[in-house]
């Protein structure tokens, strides 16, 4: 049997552990929070550069479709100026310019019906797409979600442990919970308290000399592993 302030010092320890649990779960969570938001606004930076894409591709063809006015508006003015003109060869001239606005404006017109069905091939995917980025970043959001009410709830518990870890406290043998509280500033990390089998430390793993061995059976004072000084027992 153990010593009973070792004992009692087991029950501290087993209290600061889930004390240190919820410490360390709730410092996680603003990076995994961050995290979340990360690939949140991600996803939706795509669904925006597809937008974009759309957007420049209908502005290309306005300008077409503008270009291709402005030129039937100059055949037109052409025209007119033939009912005008007196000589034949300048007549001959404006027919040559009509001509070739002609070939302009044909030749727009196959850019712009060329760029029209990129534009609906492309919406489709961007509507399709998009479907599955939102849908993406539902979940994210519900993570996000989750997360903030595990912040909450390990903050209500975060009360309670350290209650209960004073409560344990209550009744230790000064002289043992003060080596305690040392061990535990200094080793940073549990068990602070262990027990030796096969004359081993069960904190650093480490052979313990036959004196601490033989002391840690020894009830009514406090006895410290020789490798990583943590408070031992049998
Ligand atoms: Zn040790």
């Amino acid at each position: 049997m153990p010593d009973p302030q070792i004992e009692k010092l087991l029950i501290v320890q087993s209290r600061d552990i889930h004390l240190l649990k919820i410490e360390q779960d709730l410092q996680r969570i603003p990076n995994e929070l961050l995290s979340l938001k990360v690939k949140i606004s991600a996803e939706e930076a795509n669904i925006e550069n597809a937008k974009k894409s759309l957007i420049e591709k209908e502005l290309n063809r306005a300008v077409l479709d503008a270009k291709v006015k402005d030129q039937e508006t100059s055949i037109n003015r052409f025209r007119t100026q033939q009912l005008e003109v007196k000589k034949n060869d300048e007549y001959r001239a404006l027919t040559q310019q009509i001509e070739q606005l002609e070939i302009d404006i044909s030749s727009l017109e196959e850019t712009e019906i060329q760029l029209m069905i990129d534009i609906d091939l492309e919406r489709e995917k961007f509507e399709d797409e998009k479907v599955v980025i939102e849908s993406r970043i539902v979940d994210l959001k519900r993570l996000v979600d989750v997360l903030l009410e595990r912040e909450i709830a390990l903050q209500d518990s975060l009360d309670t442990a350290k209650q209960q870890g004073v409560e344990a406290r209550f009744g230790v043998d000064e002289v043992f919970l003060n080596h305690y509280e040392r061990i535990r500033k200094m080793t940073k990390r549990p068990p602070y308290v262990v027990p030796i089998v096969n004359q081993k430390c069960e904190g650093c793993h480490l052979r313990v000399s036959n004196e601490v061995a033989r002391g840690a059976r020894e009830v009514g004072e406090p006895h410290f592993c020789d490798q990583c000084a943590r408070l031992v027992y049998v």
